[in-house]
């Protein structure tokens, strides 16, 4: 089973596909935390990728593509792969089928977050992520706490394209670029919606529903 979780930045993808891998044990691959990883390594392919995060641009497709490939070639067993932040371009969109016909494998769904714009902004400027586990928490709707988060509170920051500036970009961004994926995904009919505006948990049972629904 393999699901691509859709939706605008600031959508709360990470936040459900953690705990969709939690539940199914699905492989999580965020094309976002790979590059923030290469980003941490401090090489100069590193900075190159930072710069163009921090201005709220689309990471090239050979970058991406070739990072989505060593993952898929080097997974040789699992239950299946939650696509975080990818494919973000039809170019991607049909790059990612190819290859996954390439391991006979294909999307099962791909569940598209619906959340507007204020939201987003809101969402984003208060979100908060820990540098040494990758929780996604937000300083208002999602604190951290003892409950819920075990690293010390000192490893919490804020990204930083988490800005008003860079959001801005990043909507624009996935408004040109992303948006019109959803109609590929329409036309092969493994689209579902989701009110993305709803409570953490809310989101999170209707994923599931639609997940338990599903055959392969
Ligand atoms: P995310 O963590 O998914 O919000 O991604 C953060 C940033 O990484 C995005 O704003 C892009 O600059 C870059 N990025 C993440 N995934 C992709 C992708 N599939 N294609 C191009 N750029 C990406």
């Amino acid at each position: 089973m393999n699901i691509v979780l859709f939706g605008p930045p600031g959508a709360g993808k990470g936040t459900q596909s953690d705990k969709i891998v939690k539940d199914f044990g699905l492989t999580k691959i965020s094309t976002g935390d790979l590059l923030r990883n290469e980003i941490e390594k401090g090489s100069s392919l590193g900075a190159k990728i930072k710069s163009i995060i921090d201005e709220g641009n689309l990471v090239s497709d050979d970058i991406i593509n070739n990072l989505i490939e060593n993952i898929l070639g080097n997974t040789n067993s699992y239950k299946g792969i939650i696509f975080d932040g990818y494919p973000r371009n039809l170019r991607q969109a049909q790059s990612l089928d190819t290859l996954l016909k390439k391991y006979n494998q294909k999307i099962s769904c791909v569940l598209s977050l619906e959340v507007n714009k204020n939201a987003i902004i809101e969402r984003i400027t208060s979100r908060l992520i820990c540098s040494k586990c990758g929780s996604i928490f937000n300083k208002h709707f999602n604190k951290a706490t003892k409950d819920n988060h075990s690293c010390d509170p000192k490893f919490l920051i804020t990204r930083s394209d988490d800005n008003i500036k860079t959001v801005e970009n990043r909507f624009e961004t996935y408004n040109k670029e992303t948006m019109p994926i959803i109609k590929y995904y329409i036309n092969q009919n493994i689209l579902k919606e989701i009110d993305g505006m709803q409570k953490i948990d809310q989101i999170y049972k209707e994923i599931r529903q639609i997940i338990d629904s599903l055959d392969t």
